[in-house]
């Protein structure tokens, strides 16, 4: 892959020369301008120390640091793939591990099982324990697992809606307050390392974990992406205090666009993509000072990312000027060997992989050929010595600005707020934000209370598909085991309208104990014979949980049982309301119009339940918008993001014809118990480049009841040279509370920066010309006058 050296210096200048402000996000509280000024002499400290620390490192030691193990490999039990219960640590393992091969951090839990606060801080405190005592340097360990919807590898935690339903919610503070959370309850388990969060562009829908993105739009990741960042690490980055962790970028970068759909398979990306609508988020992140970053597991233009010099260190490391630790992801040094064919023994793996500039291998098990090879590759002159410094110096500043040194673990006793009400209430309030009313024939929601309601479907009463994967384990399949006290829908709404007025019969059941995507006919006739007797339907499909390559798919329409019992209910000629409870949007086109409405809950987590009953009742107005397009058919998976040809309207003539951009939902949609009207939008009709471009709108509640918008700010590029210019593209977001009849004007200052695109020599550029601001319903076009604004990207 060819990628240009151009530096961030060059961008800033641009940036600056342009009016762009960097991605602050908008509603962040001012920055501290002392704190980082104060913050400076104590980084060239760390830095001493750091030095002095490497010097007196030998090879072996400095290679140690470089490898990461899972838990499993320490537990005691037959062996590293599987530890008994209860979890214990196996101590000559341990030693073998740390102080033999001296390695420098471990991650994940043991047998893919959550673990109690005071468990995680008795095995971590064994841990570093040894690497602090027993080891010649006294280097802590660096402890990392996936608590990515809120402490998801913590029994008792808070669990959020997973990203894309944070996304839906648009709602930059409360991305923000449910980081902060995770980071307290992350610490209370004695656990300073989150590999979060997930900054993938997510534009297919056929992805397997489409649902740990916040979906598909450059801008609407970069904004939230930044908030989780300074939730998890403070706005200052100081996660050295003891409420805060550090954040895991991944998966730098172009992961979730693999050509198959499918978990890990190979993708061609062209630079201009890469950097016009991959790379955004992550630039916004470096910038916002997150510390540690996770490679791509995939392939790009035939080259895996993990060997892939011009990405990691041209492209991240140099020009990015990324001065944190790149860790890969599990098991991907190997792979280049095992699985993607490019190194012809481990060693040789090895050796692509450092040199292509990775600092910290997730081994996850066989870490001694890691260990050893690496020593050899170094003593044989194929693995500089300055490589595996450059490597070491990043994962000892991390362990440094953790405050590892001198807290190698944090007790629970000192997090009395760990699953608290006040944490909770943030967790139903972010799930109640993100549901998405995509339809709602002639009002038929709210519901009214007295009203007789058939629940069914094999989400009705499942705490497990609320939450989706990541939680309590990796596929999500112990949920039920550790979620008991919280309320499935079926439940939520038997508290919401007494449990005389629901009747729950599944109609069709997941299997359990099979692969995600198992399901049988369970009771289908007498949920049809329940429907009956009932006022409405309130009918709960979607997917099991998954993720990875288990979640990949080969159809993505919703499955035939689930669509049997849609249609059959629908011909009862009861109201059927579908909530859809999915990882990633299924196809529902076959009896889509034979549901009166439909609500979109994504995997909003163990608050789900409540915040869905107070939604079809009425106690929350819904406020979510989707986070991508809602596909239609499966063979027209059309992203938002897309060039004019894709919805050509008329081509006259004598072949006369349409394109057919045809998504069910489309990004952005989402309806409210209320009207919200839009009018006066101003700007000027030319404005000269540099200028700042300043846009107003009024928004109004028109309707009767209180709600929030979201009010989203697009802008078009009518013509460009060279590339074709996007149909349109999200430039601003903000959402808003209006009471009935109440107005607002909101005001935004875009700049030129705002306006480019990136060009086929990989460079940001403005161009002259006409262009088109949306909002709402709302059209105006304007004049961009001046020369070219070429930046960088
Ligand atoms: C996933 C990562 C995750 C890592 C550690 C990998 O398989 O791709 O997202 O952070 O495992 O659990």
């Amino acid at each position: 892959m060819y990628l240009k050296n151009v530096t961030l210096t060059a961008f800033l200048a641009y940036a600056l020369l342009s009016g762009c402000q960097t991605q602050k996000p908008a509603t962040a509280p001012s920055e501290d301008t002392a704190t980082t000024v104060e913050a400076a002499p104590a980084q060239s400290e760390t830095d001493r120390k750091i030095e002095d620390l490497l010097s007196r490192m030998t090879l072996e030691e400095k290679v140690g640091q470089m490898a990461q193990i899972t838990l499993d490999v320490v537990g005691k039990g037959g062996n590293r793939f599987y530890s008994a219960e209860p979890l214990t640590l196996d101590t000559t393992e341990l030693r073998k591990a740390l102080v033999d091969y001296k390695i420098g951090s471990v991650l994940n839990t043991a047998n893919n099982r959550a673990r109690t606060p005071e468990q995680w801080y008795a095995i971590i405190s064994q841990i570093q324990d040894m690497a602090m005592n027993q080891t010649r340097l006294k280097v802590p360990v660096i402890y990392g697992v996936d608590q990515i919807h809120g402490a998801t590898y913590t029994a008792g935690g808070t669990m959020f809606p997973q990203q894309i339903g944070m996304a839906a919610s648009r709602n930059r503070e409360l991305v923000r307050r449910g980081a902060e959370i995770t980071a307290y309850e992350t610490r209370a388990s004695s656990i300073p390392w989150n590999f979060s969060p997930v900054l993938d562009l997510a534009p297919d829908p056929r992805f397997s974990r489409q649902f740990e993105s916040f979906g598909e739009d450059p801008y609407l990741i970069s904004e939230l992406g930044v908030q989780m960042i300074k939730g998890y690490e403070g706005n200052d980055n100081s996660i050295g205090h003891p409420e805060h962790v550090a954040s895991c970028m991944k998966h730098f970068l172009g992961y979730q666009v693999p050509t198959s759909g499918k978990d890990r398979t190979p993708t061609y990306i062209s630079e201009e993509a890469l950097r016009e609508y991959h790379l955004p988020s992550f630039k916004a992140a470096i910038e916002a000072g997150s510390q540690t970053i996770m490679i791509n597991s995939g392939i790009i233009n035939g080259v895996p990312v993990h060997s892939n010099h011009d990405i990691l260190t041209k492209l991240l490391k140099e020009e990015l000027g990324f001065k944190g630790l790149v860790v890969t992801d599990w098991g991907d040094i190997e792979y280049l060997h095992t699985r993607d064919k490019v190194a012809a023994t481990m060693k040789e793996a090895i050796m692509l992989a450092i040199n292509a500039g990775i600092d910290m291998s997730m081994v996850a098990y066989q870490y001694e050929p890691f260990c050893n090879g690496l020593v050899e590759l170094v003593k044989e002159g194929k693995v500089k010595q300055e490589r595996i410094d450059d490597a070491v110096r990043r994962i000892l500043r991390v362990k440094h600005n953790l405050n590892l040194f001198e807290n190698p673990t944090t007790n629970p006793a000192d997090y009395p707020k760990f699953g608290s009400k006040e944490h909770e209430d943030a967790a139903y309030q972010m799930a109640a934000e993100s549901i998405t009313l995509l339809k709602n024939e002639n009002n038929i929601l709210p519901l009214k209370k007295g009203m007789k309601v058939l629940v069914t479907g094999p989400n009705a009463n499942s705490m497990r598909t609320l939450n989706g994967a990541w939680t309590y384990s990796w596929q999500g399949e112990k949920v039920e085991e550790f979620a008991g006290r919280y309320n499935t829908i079926v439940e939520a709404l038997q508290k919401e309208i007494g449990a005389g007025n629901v009747t729950f019969v599944p109609g069709v059941s997941y299997k359990m104990d099979g692969f995600y995507y198992e399901e049988f006919a369970d009771k289908m006739e007498s949920a049809i014979a329940a429907a009956k007797k009932a006022d409405v339907i309130i009918l709960c499909l979607g997917e099991n949980t998954s993720t990875e390559t288990p979640g990949n798919i080969n159809d993505i329409y919703i499955s035939d049982l689930q669509t049997d019992l849609a249609r059959k209910l629908a011909q009862t000629g009861k109201p059927v309301i579908l909530v859809l409870n999915e990882g990633r949007p299924r196809v529902i086109s076959r009896f889509e119009q034979q549901m009166k409405g439909i609500v979109q809950i994504y995997q909003p987590g163990n608050y789900g339940g409540d915040a869905l009953a107070d939604v079809l009742f009425g106690d929350v107005n819904p406020s979510g918008k989707l986070p991508y397009n809602y596909p239609h058919y499966p063979n027209a998976l059309v992203p938002f993001i897309h060039k004019p040809s894709a919805e050509q309207r008329k081509a006259e003539g004598v072949y006369n014809y349409e394109a057919d951009y045809n998504p069910q939902y489309e990004f952005g949609h989402g309806l409210s118990y209320t009207t919200f009207r839009y009018a006066n939008l101003s700007l000027k009709e030319k404005v000269k480049m540099g200028e700042p471009i300043e846009v107003s709108v009024q928004v109004t509640n028109a309707g009767k009841v209180a709600g929030k918008e979201v009010v989203h700010l697009y802008s078009s590029d009518l013509y460009a040279t060279g590339i074709t210019p996007d149909v349109k593209r999200l430039r601003r977001f903000e959402k808003i509370a209006l009471q009935p009849g109440e107005s607002k004007t909101l005001s935004f200052t875009l700049t030129a920066a705002d306006l480019s695109y990136t060009n086929r020599e990989g460079k940001q550029v403005t161009e002259p010309g006409e262009f088109e601001i949306r909002i709402g319903d709302q059209v105006r076009k304007f004049m961009l006058e001046g020369p070219d604004l070429v930046g960088t990207n």
